[in-house]
């Protein structure tokens, strides 16, 4: 054993491991040890270390993944909490460059104030920006700007052979569906892409494949199973001057559908780096009745209406005027409630973000307390699909008598239908219900999912959404990258 491996910090035994062999998702594993590297060089010695001896590496972050991907089954854990600083910031350029552990939390706290934003929202503020970038994780805000993948600018990395590379967007494109990457030391490994159908809605499971593709693209949403990432180089937008920030309500959940349709086919049109004086939302997220009711119980001021839609608009003082009509026109149309909650003060706003973390947050626990595990589509339809597919797989689980509750990122034709199971025999039932939804969203040229990725958890919906000589493609990519399969093994496939 080296030098710099001893004297890297690390919990052995079970009791001291005990936290880092479960996620968000309640599913658990094991391992003999965790370590926790202070910097790049500490991160090649355990992965040389442990390739040299056949030893499993799991990364891991802030475990807030909702799929099991940072748990262990065996082997090491490599825990990503000291590599948590930031390197550099340029504001000019508007880059921040970010080591892997830093928090999403930490990094919009920092851009306050300065005028940048940086888009990438998943909900769960305390995840880090290598999780993200390894999940390829999106929020509210992906509606307008797009997932995590499209902020990457790039990246450093350590492979599973305990190799360096640095990968900047722009600077290497597959030749076809011929990949050739070089480590700092001159290392090639070249990779055959294969042939791969991804679907063109948002997306989060398996390898991101495409003729032509950037290298950076392949490790982002590869989750963990092809590098460490030790530094990421992100880009940031201008913050808007304003923001306004709404949380309507509908009697109706007819009318809340039609409400985002319109909202969306008006973006779409309108869309550009200045909002015009028509809606151009950032942000279209969709509350059930049964969500609505969920939250009552902590948010007794939120009422408990047929459905809620909350929307985010960016504006300035050109065209605050004209945007506000726009807004209340299309509410009136379609029969929003006059007692929206509007939000237009930070302080507000970031109170509406809270309410959509806690849907979340209590379907979670909910399910935590039972000891089940989170029953929660990921799904994402093509938009023309949309509302025919919601009616469809909320009338397969009205009709299954299982309790549910239904929200999402409507924007992008993304849905969270959580069954909330009483015990086992209805979380028997519910796996059932989720593999026929997932079955439903793939045949509409849909994915199982959109955000979360597939971990260990989801590897059979991904079966449904790939061939398996297209599941082969990727575990060829793997073996190219991981000869002796020893990064977060069992993630994917
Ligand atoms: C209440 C709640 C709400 C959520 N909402 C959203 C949401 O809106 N959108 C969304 O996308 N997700 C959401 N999630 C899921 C989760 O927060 C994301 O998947 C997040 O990106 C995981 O980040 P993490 O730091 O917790 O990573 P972990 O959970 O620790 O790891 C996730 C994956 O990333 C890999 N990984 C971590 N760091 C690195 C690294 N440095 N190099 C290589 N691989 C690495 C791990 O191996 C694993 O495969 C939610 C979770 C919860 C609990």
């Amino acid at each position: 054993m080296s030098e710099l491996l001893k004297n890297i910090l690390y919990r052995a035994g079970a009791e001291e491991t005990i936290d880092f062999t479960s996620d968000a998702s309640n599913f658990t594993g094991n391992c003999d040890a965790v370590y926790f590297p202070r910097n790049q060089d500490e991160v090649t010695a355990i992965v040389k270390y442990a390739n040299s001896r056949k030893i499993p590496v799991t990364v891991s972050a802030a475990r807030t993944s909702l799929t099991g991907s940072s748990v262990p089954e065996g082997g090491i854990v490599l825990n990503t909490a000291r590599l948590n600083k930031l390197i550099s910031f340029d504001q000019e350029a508007r880059q921040v460059t970010l080591e892997p552990g830093y928090y999403l939390k930490d990094l919009k706290e920092f851009l306050y104030g300065k005028g940048l934003l940086y888009p990438p929202d998943p909900t769960e503020e305390l995840s880090t920006i290598g999780g993200n970038i390894a999940t390829n994780a999106s929020g509210a805000k992906t509606f307008k700007y797009g997932p995590t993948r499209n902020f990457v600018e790039e990246l450093e990395i350590i492979l599973p052979d305990g190799e360096f590379i640095k990968l900047k967007r722009g600077a290497n494109f597959a030749l076809g569906n011929k990949l050739t990457l070089t480590s700092e030391t001159g290392n090639t490994y070249n990779i055959d892409l294969g042939e791969l159908n991804m679907p063109e809605v948002k997306n989060a499971a398996g390898y991101f494949i495409k003729w032509k593709m950037d290298a950076i693209d392949l490790f982002i949403g590869s989750e963990g199973t092809l590098g460490i990432i030790t530094a990421a180089r992100l880009k940031l937008v201008n913050a808007p001057e304003e923001l306004l920030s709404c949380l309507t309500y509908f009697e109706n959940e007819d009318d809340a559908l039609s409400f985002i349709s319109e909202a969306k086919n008006i973006a779409y049109k309108n869309r550009n780096p200045i909002p015009g004086g028509l809606p151009d939302p950032r942000a279209l997220e969709f509350f059930d009745r049964y969500s609505l009711a969920l939250l009552n119980e902590e948010y007794k001021h939120i009422p408990v209406r047929g459905a809620a839609v909350w929307f985010e608009q960016e504006y300035n003082s050109t065209n605050a005027e004209c945007l506000h009509t726009a807004w209340n026109e299309l509410m009136e149309k379609h029969h929003a409630s006059p007692d929206s909650w509007l939000a237009l003060n930070r302080q507000e706003q970031e109170e509406i973000g809270k309410f959509r973390h806690a849907v979340s947050y209590i379907v979670n626990e909910y399910i935590k307390r039972r000891g089940l595990r989170k029953v929660g589509t990921d799904v994402a339809v093509p938009d023309s699909e949309f509302v025919s597919f919601y009616k469809k797989i909320t009338g397969m689980a009205r009709d299954s008598g299982l309790k549910f509750v239904t929200y999402g990122h409507f924007g992008n034709s993304h849905i969270h239908l959580n069954m909330l199971p009483a015990g086992n025999k209805e979380y028997e039932l519910a796996k059932k219900i989720y593999y026929k939804i997932c079955g439903e969203a793939v045949q509409l040229k849909g994915t199982v999912s959109a955000e979360h990725g597939i971990g260990k958890l989801k590897k059979e919906y991904l079966r449904l959404m790939y061939s398996q000589e297209e599941i082969e493609v990727m575990k060829r990519i793997k073996c190219t990258l991981d000869p002796n399969n020893i990064l977060s093994p069992g993630n994917i496939f």
